[in-house]
């Protein structure tokens, strides 16, 4: 068996498996046997993967998908997908160096050492962890591989099979392409005809509201033909009636056509599609109040961000006062950004976006706290399919699963993104979870290089 060892320096894993019966048929008589094979290769295994480049690519799409290589000496690569964020491609390259050398598969420890190497060993939020969380993915993509299994067998095993998806549905007209700083962009995969008219999230109101009740309504029964059985609508949109941005104040008017739009929705969809709302911590603790006294009627799924998550005296008085679940997370770090407005119970429900929480690993210890809680967990997730289906992993692997996000119905390249599973992805509401190795899917990079972000690396 030494020979085969000293081949395992030029042979990397797979092809050493592929291997397998060649090997065999060429050593009938030689006393070798399957038995010791496998046991050399388990070896190997034990013995020798070391990660030797991190690579970066971002996709211009709704957001810029930002994508993270990690390779190791033995050939297989892992891919995690980051939240955008400006600067983020330099940051994980610039946390290369910390990995480089480093056995892919202690996952828990190269999280501690990215986590301790970047935060002066006191950071507990912030951009750092866009570039932690996608990097964290690809270990745990590299790790299944390296052993043959999905990730969710090494979260510990699923509680379902499938994953039901959420149509998030913006301000009824979902086709909005925004920069790292949020700035409203013409899309280059809309046709050259397509007008783009720039939205200012952060400018002042108009007189006249951005989206009716028809056309609320009409989105709404586009996606629940499509199968979804939840959807999501911004109640925030631009030119909300909002005279002054800065304020957080909502005038009767503004609070008439919120309750408007989203009864509109209800009664198009009836009382067994869900329905959530987005209010993306806008508005005061006073003032949404009064909203969500209004939409009491509408039975809602959930009401997410009313107020800015770090202050917990507001969540709590909005979760005190009103008829309708309170959601938030999207925008905390770690398990520390969770600890208190669960234990608290100044939430109903639990939303952690897996691109930027810090990782799976972070998520899982959030989703454990909040099942004690007896809250559920519903990811927010604006990802392509490489962040989706590894949230869909991790929803297959957590009891207290509610409904993960889907926020690209109108990027037209979205399913293409990746190979390696049936398509469309999501199917009536539900992806199937995964059973390939590690993260089950891999980018087409013709497709990914056709839409990358010009100005970025692009794997190099
Ligand atoms: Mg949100």
């Amino acid at each position: 068996m030494d020979g085969c060892h000293a081949d395992s320096k030029t042979v990397n894993l797979t092809q050493l498996k592929n291997l397998i019966p060649k090997i065999l048929r060429a050593t009938q008589g030689f006393n070798l046997n399957v038995v010791t094979l496998h046991s050399s290769i388990r070896d190997h295994e034990c013995k020798s993967l070391k990660i030797i480049r991190l690579k970066t690519a971002v996709v211009e799409a709704n957001f810029d998908w930002t994508f993270v290589r990690i390779e190791s000496d033995e050939g297989i690569s892992g891919l995690g997908e980051c939240f955008f964020a400006p600067g983020l491609s330099s940051i994980l390259r610039s946390l290369e160096s910390l990995l480089r050398g480093e056995d892919p598969r202690d996952v828990h420890r190269l999280f501690r050492k990215l986590r301790l190497a970047t935060s002066g060993a006191g950071s507990s939020a912030g951009i750092i962890y866009n570039a932690i969380s996608g990097i964290e993915a690809a270990l745990w993509d590299l790790l299944g591989q390296s052993l043959g299994v999905p990730i969710h067998r090494l979260l510990g095993g699923k509680f379902r099979d499938k994953v039901r998806i959420y149509a998030d549905c913006h301000g009824s007209e979902a086709l909005e392409c925004l920069d790292d700083v949020l700035r409203s962009r013409p899309a280059r995969w809309l046709s050259h005809e397509s007008t783009h008219v720039a939205k200012d999230y952060f400018g002042a109101g108009h007189d006249e509201p951005a989206s009716t009740p028809a056309e609320y309504k009409q989105r709404a029964l586009e996606k629940q033909a499509e199968g979804f059985t939840a959807l999501k609508f911004d109640l925030d949109v631009p030119g909300t009636y909002a005279a002054d941005p800065h304020s957080r104040a909502l005038s009767n008017r503004a609070i008439d056509h919120a309750v408007s739009l989203i009864g509109a929705v209800r009664e198009a969809v009836g009382v067994e599609t869900e329905i959530a709302v987005d209010c993306h911590w806008r508005y005061s603790a006073s003032d949404v109040i009064r909203v969500a006294h209004e939409l009491e009627p509408c039975r809602l799924l959930w009401l997410e961000d009313p107020v800015p998550p770090d202050s917990v005296a507001a969540l709590m008085e909005v979760s005190a006062k009103v008829r309708v679940p309170i959601a938030t997370g999207e925008n905390l770090f770690l398990f520390e950004g969770f600890e208190e407005i669960i234990a608290k119970h100044a939430i109903s429900i639990v939303t952690p976006d897996l691109q930027k929480v810090g990782g799976l690993a972070i998520a899982q210890s959030i989703a454990q706290f909040a099942d004690v809680h007896t809250m559920p967990v519903a990811p927010h997730n604006i990802s392509s399919p490489v962040g989706t289906l590894l949230s869909a992993h991790f929803c297959a692997a957590i009891p207290n699963f509610l409904a993960l996000e889907f926020h690209g119905s109108d990027v037209p390249f979205w399913n293409d993104l990746v190979e390696g599973l049936p398509k469309p992805i999501i199917q009536d509401g539900f992806i199937r979870v995964p059973e390939k190795p590690g993260l089950g899917v891999t980018l087409n990079e013709e497709v990914t290089r056709r839409y990358a972000r010009k100005g970025e690396p692009f794997f190099e």
